[in-house]
């Protein structure tokens, strides 16, 4: 079986190209034929139909009571004739070719009768001459006829030396090829056999150097046809052999190649044009891959930077208990820290695999935001913050331990992120299929060039504002993995310097879960 799909066109291509030229010099050549041969039948008809005028012109029988006959006794002799035609004995239809045969016993010239159609044997004669004959021949080809009577008995031949066979025809017209010989019978008057033939060597020669014509032509034809078949078939796969190429090149150090398109045809550009997108997001997802684990290192480096220099600096001297104290005090901190980090990590290497798993029950959450606000009420207190909370229970099946951890970020943000004497709102309520919660703040906003980035890892809109306690970047993106594994919504309006609104909206009931 043939791989390249190049031969396999290529094969297809010579097939049909094959036969469609072979159906087509067949047809020509069938056609050539026929008409060549219609050409010579008809040359041959009319010479035949010439002499069975002549025979017809002939009077019509003798009234004696006798049956007609055909020749007229005596036909063929007194003038001598042109070689061949030499009068054949006469004798009455029926009685058969037994005894007499062809050539039989000659009439002596005494009992010279006349024809049966009423003229001298010399009349026939020079009627049957036909001079028109030679002249009507068939082209290149030299005539000659036959005229028989019923029994088989030549009555002119010419040339008189010319053979030709006597057969009972059965229909009134008849064609036959005596080999390179053509010849048309004719039922003449009174049962004669008129047979006018030709030598259609030329003819058939010709009709040879035609086949061998067709033949060279398809063959000319069949080999332009490759070339050009092969030529196109080249042009044809050339885009294939492209994007191969292209692709070819790609790899995880080199997302940016893409194929060229702009010339390609419309088929194949679709399928450029759909790599090309699938490079993009290989491209994206690659450069965030790479975006995320230089965020995460970076991320980690800080609370490794301050274990390691607090454990150096305890260990240079001898040190008092309470300094020692500190030094762990401090490496707990940091270490805290790292182990959030890395919990932040594991949380989004999950959902990002599809492996968050959420234990799903019936939340209230309006109870979730009330937990949330006693737990940040102390953070609250010392940032000078007032938390409200307004609406009625709205009821959702949900993971009662990760949207708790959603509400509680978005609040400790709305704290983090006002100013002091500001407000935190936080409104629970029903919609047709969701229920929602928003959290609003009268703190400091967010550009309106950073709103769409904040749900990125490790975004942070100003490093400078962030939180002193350390926030990494990576609490919206959390947030945001948790309402999509819930098939939920997190939106996010914000003003600078006069508050943000971040609204979590989750379907009450998980009938389609992202993440199982
Ligand atoms: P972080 O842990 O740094 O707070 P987040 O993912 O929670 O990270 O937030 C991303 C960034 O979005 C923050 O650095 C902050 O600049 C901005 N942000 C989040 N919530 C608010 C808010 N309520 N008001 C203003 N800015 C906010």
């Amino acid at each position: 079986m043939i791989k390249s799909l190049r031969w396999r066109m290529q094969i297809w291509h010579v097939a049909i190209l094959g036969v469609a030229i072979a159906l087509f010099a067949t047809a020509f050549y069938i056609q050539l034929h026929r008409s060549t041969l219609s050409e010579i039948d008809l040359e041959l008809l009319s010479g035949a139909r010439v002499l069975e005028g002549t025979l017809r012109t002939l009077p019509p029988p003798r009234q004696d009571g006798e049956r007609p006959m055909f020749p007229p006794p005596g036909f063929g002799e007194g003038r001598g004739g042109p070689p061949g035609f030499e009068a054949r004995p006469s004798r009455p239809v029926g009685e058969g070719r037994g005894g007499e045969g062809r050539g039989g016993e000659r009439p002596g010239p005494g009992n010279r009768p006349r024809g049966m159609f009423g003229l001298p044997a010399g009349r026939i004669e020079a009627l049957l001459q036909l001079p028109p004959l030679s002249a009507r021949g068939p082209r290149g080809a030299a005539p000659y006829f036959a005229v028989f009577d019923p029994e088989g008995r030549t009555i002119r031949a010419e040339p008189s030396d010319q053979q030709v066979e006597w057969v009972v025809p059965r229909r009134s017209i008849e064609y036959r090829n005596q080999g390179t010989q053509r010849e048309v019978l004719l039922r003449g008057p009174g049962d004669a056999l008129i047979v006018v033939g030709a030598d259609i060597r030329p003819q058939l020669d010709r009709l040879r150097a035609w086949l061998l014509q067709l033949i060279v032509t398809g063959v000319g034809v069949l080999a332009m046809g490759l070339v050009g078949g092969w030529w196109l078939s080249g042009k044809t796969i050339r885009p294939i052999q492209q994007i191969s190429d292209t692709a070819g090149q790609i790899n995880a150090a080199n997302l940016s190649a893409r194929i060229p398109t702009e010339r390609m045809d419309s088929e194949v550009r679709t399928l450029a044009s759909i790599l090309n997108s699938m490079f993009g997001r290989l491209d994206q997802s690659f450069k965030q891959q790479s975006q995320f684990t230089a965020d995460a290192s970076h991320e980690l480096r800080t609370p490794l930077a301050v274990l390691m220099s607090h454990c150096e600096l305890a260990l240079n001297r001898p040190r008092s208990t309470e300094e020692y104290k500190q030094t762990i005090v401090t490496c707990q901190k940091a270490g805290a820290r790292m182990k959030m980090l890395v919990e932040d990590l594991l949380t989004l290497a999950r959902a990002d695999s599809g492996k968050l798993e959420l234990d799903r029950s019936l939340v209230d959450l309006q109870l979730l935001v009330r937990d949330a606000a006693i737990q940040l009420a102390s953070l609250a207190e010392e940032r000078n913050v007032e938390i409200e909370i307004v609406g009625s229970t709205v009821t959702c099946e949900a993971d009662a331990r990760r949207v708790s951890q959603v509400i509680l970020n978005l609040m400790s943000n709305a704290i983090y992120y006002n100013r002091a004497g500001g407000k935190v709102t936080v409104s629970s309520a029903m919609e047709t299929n969701h229920a929602v919660v928003v959290v609003q703040d009268t703190g400091v906003g967010i550009p309106h060039a950073a709103v769409p980035h904040v749900f990125d890892r490790f975004y942070r809109v100003d490093e400078a504002r962030s939180r002193q306690s350390g926030g990494s970047g990576l609490g919206l993106a959390i947030c945001k993995s948790i309402v999509d594994a819930h098939a939920g919504e997190l939106l996010v309006q914000s003003e600078l310097n006069v508050g943000s609104r971040f609204t979590l909206r989750l379907p009450i009931s998980l009938r389609h879960p992202s993440v199982t």
